[in-house]
């Protein structure tokens, strides 16, 4: 099997940036998985529907085309919200398997989400769980989020995201939780280059690849 590496974490631990980066470093294909999730929410929405009805959220997941991934409204605090409730649905969650799994198997991928070393891919050979505190994540996702919201303020950000945390942690299929075999990073106090520094360094360790000059 190609070269699998998994990528899990809570909301704004730096998992996209790092992936992104690892995937260009090992010339690998890169998937966000939490894409999918934020366009089934979408596609529930926009049946005017509530994200956390299940048998619409199952039947969004379904019909999940790739140029639903393209749209330009999967950012922000309504899609974080709508994903995280549809996420909670097991019928959701098998729909999407399939794809994730597709994916990886064809050229091998660095793939970021929640469950990707636990449930998606078992057995990836790297797998790393990217942690931060909660206040520097959400500080992190409260500077991005003024750039197009000049009110929002660091407190609701803080709250919305352990909201979103809590309910991925505790919902009963595929919860957030490091694989028993994970490498954890806490990026805290480390910027994007120093944390994808020690990521590509663990992932060379575990794929026994010898460190090229940049
Ligand atoms: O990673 P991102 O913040 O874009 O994910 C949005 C939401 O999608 C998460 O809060 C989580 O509920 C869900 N998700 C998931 N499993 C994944 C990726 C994302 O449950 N593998």
């Amino acid at each position: 099997m190609p070269h699998i590496i998994a990528v899990d974490g809570p909301a704004a631990a730096g998992k996209g940036t790092l992936a992104r980066r690892l995937a260009a470093a090992l010339d690998l294909p890169y998937l966000d998985t939490g894409l999918l999730y934020r366009a089934v929410g979408r596609l529930v929405l926009d049946e005017g529907a509530d994200p956390a009805d299940a048998a619409i959220a199952e039947s969004c997941a379904r019909r999940l085309q790739p140029s639903d991934l393209d749209r330009a409204d999967l950012r922000g605090p309504a899609a974080d919200h709508a994903a995280s409730n549809v996420a909670a649905v097991p019928g959701v969650r098998a729909a999407l398997l399939d794809f994730q799994r597709d994916f990886g198997r064809r050229h091998g991928a660095v793939l970021d989400g929640r469950d990707i070393g636990t449930v998606v891919f078992p057995n990836a050979p790297v797998k790393l769980f990217i942690t931060a505190t909660p206040r520097a994540r959400a500080e992190r996702r409260w500077r991005e989020l003024l750039a197009k919201d000049p009110s929002a303020t660091l407190e609701a950000v803080e709250s919305e995201m352990a909201a979103r945390d809590a309910r991925d942690a505790a919902r009963s299929t595929a919860p957030m939780l490091p694989a028993a075999d994970a490498v954890l990073l806490d990026t805290t106090g480390l910027d994007a280059e120093a944390a994808f520094q020690r990521a590509l360094s663990i992932v060379r360790e575990r794929l026994g690849l010898a460190a090229t000059p940049a």
